[in-house]
């Protein structure tokens, strides 16, 4: 389709970031990618889902998701799943409508968050993307764009959700073996907060690896 992006046309980190004093030859710069917009419009392997327990469908990249896909399709597809699945979980289905252009939805449930972020909850959020990884090199799925999981209605802090999934990721794709798999991971940006937190955080990080 023709309003959908492709990864040749999004940056990976090492082409955003200046700075000689960073090692951006690791390989990490080399595959993650920001992308600012609407996850359905991106062409990757695999898209996430911010999904509730009983993958229903709702509002956020929930709904957009359902919408673009096809509700009553994705329903179908979302239905021959057990549910509730539980936080930090992740099921894979057919991308419906959107397989012009997405061979799979991911759909990750991340933990509701008020009342402040514990490490109960940072590890479930860890584990949506650890389980979103693993998903997708099962299923011969090479690149992925994530959301960002439990940051919207969920209640989940931005600085501390983007600072978890930075720091995950980079320990994960340190290692060659994890990285080859991969073509690209792309973190798909909707909100200016998000996209704050996660280029500081990132500074961060290259400074303090
Ligand atoms: P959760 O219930 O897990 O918090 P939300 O959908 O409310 O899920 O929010 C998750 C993140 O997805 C938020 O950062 C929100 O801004 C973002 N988002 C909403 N719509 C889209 C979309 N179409 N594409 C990408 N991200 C989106």
């Amino acid at each position: 389709p023709e309003d959908v992006t492709t990864l040749d046309e999004v940056s990976k980190l090492n082409e955003i970031i200046d700075g000689k004093k960073f090692d951006l030859k690791h390989p990490f710069f080399d595959k993650i990618s920001l992308f600012y917009g609407d996850i359905t419009k991106i062409q990757v392997d695999a898209i996430v889902n911010a999904a509730n327990d009983r993958l229903g469908g709702g509002g956020g990249v929930d709904g957009a998701i359902h919408r673009a896909a096809g509700h009553n399709q994705l329903q179908a597809e979302c239905r021959k799943h057990t549910r509730p699945v539980p936080t930090g979980e992740a099921v894979v289905t057919d991308a419906c409508k959107l397989s012009t252009h997405v061979k799979k939805i991911i759909h990750c449930v991340g933990p509701i968050c008020y009342g402040g972020v514990t490490d109960e909850k940072r590890k479930k959020l860890e584990s949506c993307y650890r389980r979103a990884i693993q998903l997708s090199e099962e299923n011969d799925l090479r690149s992925i764009a994530f959301c960002c999981i439990s940051t919207g209605i969920y209640g989940y802090d931005n600085k501390d959700a983007a600072r978890t999934v930075l720091r995950f990721l980079w320990r994960h794709f340190n290692k060659e073996e994890n990285v080859e798999k991969w073509d690209r991971i792309v973190l798909c940006l909707f909100m200016d907060v998000d996209k704050q937190c996660y280029k500081q955080y990132i500074k961060e990080l290259l400074l303090d690896p």
